[in-house]
């Protein structure tokens, strides 16, 4: 369910947990209520026909087993950059993998396990345009982001304020108006950029201008104050780096985009 943004949302999402009876944390028999991006091939996405693919996907699966949860038993739950903190801090889910930077800012509202994997904000354009080579060529230009993302936030403050910023609820929308030509670029991580740009259906529609324009540590989201969560899911982001399960993931899902990818990050608790 899509979360209101308005003070009602307690309200309603307690509506809804009553009425389907399931909230994040229904015990190691029941049903595992996972976060994740639906729209972002490669890191999180809903195929057409209903199954889910990506290395969030394979990480929230591994963290899953090892919590004593069967795939079958996982009900991935859809979100989006600006509702990961209110499906924490509502019990929506038990934890959030999707695209989900540690921040300080974020650190206020949620914990986090991990880092277990670093991106870096990179920009998209369409692939004939050669006017965009660096973050400031992005001033007085239209520019694609996602609302509640770290990228939006960059630009706005220091990579090019005077961009025109079209901020979307999510990446898809972005590409869609990239392509459509209301905007000259798009940006968040290159993970979720080369993702797109790797599509069958994008071939040769898209170019990656491959920036680093900042660091991005994706840690699993879960809710304040919930230690033994956060103990357990770094106990299995270590397993699944150490027995190569980290390694595969990262070959199968990022694999075939046009993305170099960082090593296995230090796992620090999420701090
Ligand atoms: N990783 C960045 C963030 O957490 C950008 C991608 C996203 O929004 O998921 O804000």
């Amino acid at each position: 369910m899509r979360v209101p943004k308005a003070g009602a949302a307690a309200a309603v999402i307690g509506l809804a947990l009553t009425a389907t009876g399931c909230g994040g944390d229904d015990g190691p028999q029941g049903t595992l209520s996972v976060g994740i991006k639906f729209d972002a091939p490669g890191v999180g996405y809903r195929e057409p026909g209903g199954t889910f693919s990506g290395f969030d996907v394979d990480v929230a699966t591994y963290i899953a087993k090892e919590l004593g949860y069967k795939p079958e038993q996982i009900s991935f739950k859809k979100v989006d950059s600006s509702d990961r903190e209110l499906l924490l801090q509502y019990n929506e889910v038990k934890f959030v993998a999707a695209s989900y930077s540690i921040s300080d800012k974020r650190k206020e509202k949620v914990d986090f396990a991990g880092p277990y994997f670093t991106a870096h904000q990179d920009l998209l354009v369409r692939a004939g345009d050669n006017s965009i080579t660096k973050a400031e060529d992005l001033n007085n230009k239209e520019l694609c982001s996602v609302t509640g993302s770290t990228s939006a936030q960059n630009v706005k403050q220091t990579l090019a304020p005077k961009a025109s910023l079209l901020e979307l609820q999510t990446h898809s929308e972005c590409i869609v108006a990239l392509e459509e030509g209301r905007v000259a670029a798009m940006t968040t991580d290159n993970s979720i950029l080369a993702g797109y740009a790797a599509r069958k259906e994008n071939a040769g529609k898209f170019k990656l201008i491959g920036l680093s324009l900042s660091n991005e540590s994706y840690g699993i989201g879960i809710k304040k104050g919930n230690k033994d969560l956060q103990a357990q899911v770094n106990a299995a982001l270590k397993k699944m780096v150490q027995d190569g399960s980290w390694d595969a993931a990262v070959k199968k899902n990022f694999g075939s985009a046009n993305f170099k990818h960082d090593p296995a990050p230090q796992i620090t608790t999420g701090s």
